[in-house]
């Protein structure tokens, strides 16, 4: 397969919309595979305590599973908890276990609290030779502080949305919170990526709000829309994403093709712009 130009610094992007079931843990696990598969090397984070993103990437997750739980709570360095998703190509997943679930409360009466994913995944990528390529961290729905977790630890912000009804609805709301983030606490963040998610284009109404969306984020909608597919719903529950579930289905090439996409784009520019 093809080799995509390679990022010069480590790109951490966190997958986030207020709204669940919009696609964001169905995006970081299959834009993940895409990178991996065309030569990156990728590390998804999974800081849902529902677990989903560990699932789809066919990663051990269970109780005692050492897990992102453990480096955000317990100081466990990141690299004792990584796994080597079973997936082609370089694609690696820290895991998340029912544990995450009482992290929101344990993390109110930690020191740095909002920064400890950072340190933990700066600390991490220094070290290695051949750092990752991407880091993707799949976000719960709340803006609880895991979320702030995420958005401290990212440079980018990758928003999917649904082409449905009330699309926009919410994502004010959404773009107040990360202009917050940027003031208070990682003066870095951007939104640098939109991806349509679920789109039907035969739909009167998809092509409506999709060209709503482009109109207002001109520059970060990516071009490829991901099609609503059944090949993509049912690729987790053999605990694969698409791309190695059915890789000439429909979802899977145009993910394979929004990560191309994404590679061509590059990082943004230092600097705020
Ligand atoms: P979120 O993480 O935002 O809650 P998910 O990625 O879990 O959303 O997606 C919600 C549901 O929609 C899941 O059942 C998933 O399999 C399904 N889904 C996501 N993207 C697609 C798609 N392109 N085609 C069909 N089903 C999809
Ligand atoms: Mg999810």
């Amino acid at each position: 397969s093809d080799t995509l130009p390679k990022p010069e610094r480590t790109r951490v992007f966190t997958i986030s919309n207020q709204k669940g079931g919009v696609g964001k843990t169905t995006t970081a696990v299959n834009l993940g595979a895409a990178l991996a598969r065309q030569g990156a090397r990728v590390l998804v984070i999974d800081l849902d305590p529902q677990g989903n993103a560990s699932t789809a990437l066919g990663v051990e997750h269970h109780a005692e599973t050492p897990s992102v739980y453990d480096v955000i709570i317990n100081d466990i360095p990141l690299a004792d908890v990584v796994q080597r998703s079973p997936e082609a190509g370089e694609l690696y997943c820290v895991p998340a276990t029912i544990h995450l679930a009482g992290a929101e409360i344990e993390l109110v009466s930690l020191v740095a609290r909002e920064q400890r994913l950072r340190r933990a995944l700066d600390l991490h990528v220094k070290d290695m030779a051949d750092p990752y390529d991407y880091v993707f961290i799949d976000c719960p729905p709340s803006l609880g502080l895991l979320t702030i977790n995420a958005f401290v630890a990212a440079r980018e912000v990758l928003i999917p949305i649904q082409c449905e009804y009330y699309a926009l609805e919410g994502l004010s709301q959404l773009l107040k919170n990360i202009e917050m983030i940027e003031r208070h606490l990682n003066p870095e963040l951007a939104v640098t990526t939109i991806l349509l998610t679920m789109y039907d284009s035969r739909t009167n109404l998809a092509q409506q709000v999709a060209e709503d969306v482009r109109q207002h984020f001109p520059d970060q909608v990516l071009e490829t829309p991901i099609p609503r597919s059944v090949r993509v719903s049912e690729a987790p529950s053999y605990g694969q994403s698409v791309i190695n579930y059915d890789v000439n289905s429909a979802g899977s090439l145009s993910y394979l093709e929004a990560a191309a996409e994404i590679a061509r784009r590059g990082a943004p520019s230092t600097g705020k712009q």
